[in-house]
């Protein structure tokens, strides 16, 4: 076979900017060893997130020419609402100015203090969310999920066991509709299979709960599918993705992962009733019905990407440059979780300096290590971003279960020579991860300190 290309020519270039390793130590300590606090003209390579980074097609960036910027009824918003309709077969299409708006806006609907939403793992916000109004979010993920490095086709399905032991427990009214991520961020960006899917619906349909999707990747799972599970071989990528959608009464959407877009999403889904009293908490927080959150343009340029992010060729690049960077890691020596992710790759930094102490953030440590080495910008998952204080003793912390670093990739941005350098860079980082020190916090907000924290090395 030969190699799996970028299916597509560079049109517009952004410069990227390299830097000295001196410069880079100074910016370091400047930003308290927190690689949050650097400004991105700074970064050479950028993995903090792969949420509204990737890059507009040609056809995408003409379409924000045509954008109809009418308040009522603009054709921006009905062709945006057919591409989303053909795709989901969903009756209701409400447009949010990003994922975490249709949460807050179905669960402001939805959820109380008396409801239970499970999931196989939510994502920050979904979870947020729910708590936010008093709700209980539940994680229902396979075993598997929490072996990384079990190499296991869908690891991100839920344990249909554990769901229905769950509606028993907590009795099917009092849960407003079952979640599944596709695929599941929290839990390494793995996928979800067919039969999962199939299956959760069945199963949630037998007490009457509706089931839900966070879409956000749904392209990419669609993908792994068609790799993965027996049957899907020769189906086309877009009737998987459309039968994904045709086991849910609904979905949330970040429209800033697979809709191609710099900013955007959506809730979809069937019920009438719901659907009004979301429209009417739209109004309230978004905008008009044929707006939401988003300007006509937006909306042409998402109708577009979702359809772009079908392409089986982009797909097929798409799913190989996150494995390529994966499988690199790992020939150094770098352990991550198993196996490559469809957007990201997670480095267990425990595994890999089990010199440095949880309590020293060797997460951390990681991070500032691979900006000092070759400009890359990573993120923490680990006991920065959850350790917690000790309830017996208020100087320690409990630390978090796993001690990762995420390396999400950007939708078309980068090439391959581009991870190629960063891979020449991280062998830098291992051939001094012996002298690799651990980090103490120097200064710390009350809430989600990972942002902005300060560190210096111990
Ligand atoms: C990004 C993301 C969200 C939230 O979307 P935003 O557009 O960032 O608000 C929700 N769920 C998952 C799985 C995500 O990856």
């Amino acid at each position: 076979m030969r190699t799996i290309i970028e299916p597509f020519r560079i049109k517009v270039v952004e410069p990227i900017r390299l830097s000295t390793r001196r410069e880079r130590e100074k910016l370091l300590r400047e930003a308290g060893y927190n690689v949050f606090l650097i400004d991105a003209e700074h970064i050479t390579f950028d993995f903090l997130t792969d949420s509204g980074t990737g890059a507009m097609s040609a056809a995408q960036w003409g379409r924000l020419m045509v954008g109809d910027e009418s308040y009522a009824g603009s054709t921006s918003f009905r062709r945006f609402e057919k591409v989303v309709r053909e795709l989901t077969g969903k009756k209701h299409i409400i447009p949010t100015h990003q994922g975490r708006a249709a949460e807050s806006i179905l669960f402001s609907v939805t959820v109380d203090e008396t409801k239970y939403v499970p999931n196989n793992c939510h994502f920050d916000t979904t979870r947020a969310n729910v708590e936010f109004r008093k709700g209980h979010a539940v994680d229902l993920v396979v075993d598997e999920c929490h072996q990384p490095q079990l190499d296991a086709p869908f690891k991100g399905n839920i344990d249909l066991n554990k769901l229905e032991k769950f509606i028993e427990r907590v009795g099917p009214a009092n849960i407003p509709m079952g979640f599944l991520t596709v695929t599941n961020n929290t839990g390494g960006g793995q996928p979800v299979s067919m039969r999962n899917i199939r299956e959760t619906k069945e199963l949630l349909g037998k007490y009457g709960i509706p089931l839900f999707l966070d879409a956000c990747r749904f392209a990419e799972n669609a993908y792994f599918i068609k790799l993965r599970e027996k049957g899907y071989e020769n189906t086309p990528v877009r009737e998987i993705a459309q039968e994904i959608f045709s086991y849910a009464d609904g979905c949330t959407m970040s429209a800033k992962k697979d809709g191609f877009g710099n900013i955007g999403g959506f809730l979809a889904m069937n019920d009438d009733e719901l659907a009004m009293k979301a429209r009417n908490m739209l109004i309230l927080t978004e905008g008009f019905p044929t707006y939401g959150g988003l300007a006509g343009r937006d909306l042409e340029a998402l109708a577009q990407g979702l359809v772009e992010i079908l392409d089986e060729n982009y797909l097929q690049y798409r799913l190989a440059c996150v494995r390529y960077l994966g499988v690199g890691l790992n020939k150094m020596g770098i352990p991550t979780i198993q196996p490559p992710g469809g957007h990201a790759i997670y480095i267990d930094a425990k595994a890999f300096l089990p010199h440095i102490p949880q309590g020293e953030y060797p997460g951390q440590s990681l991070t500032a290590a691979m900006y000092l080495e070759g400009g890359i910008r990573a993120v923490e998952i680990g006991s920065v971003m959850f350790g917690k204080p000790d309830p017996d003793d208020p100087g320690k912390e409990i630390p978090a279960e796993m001690e990762l670093v995420r390396m999400a990739v950007p939708r078309r941005v980068y090439t391959q020579s581009h991870i190629d350098y960063v891979l020449e860079s991280m062998e830098g980082v291992v051939k001094t991860k012996d002298e690799l020190r651990g980090c103490r916090i120097t200064w710390q907000p009350p809430f989600l300190r990972h942002f902005t924290a300060r560190f210096e090395p111990v």
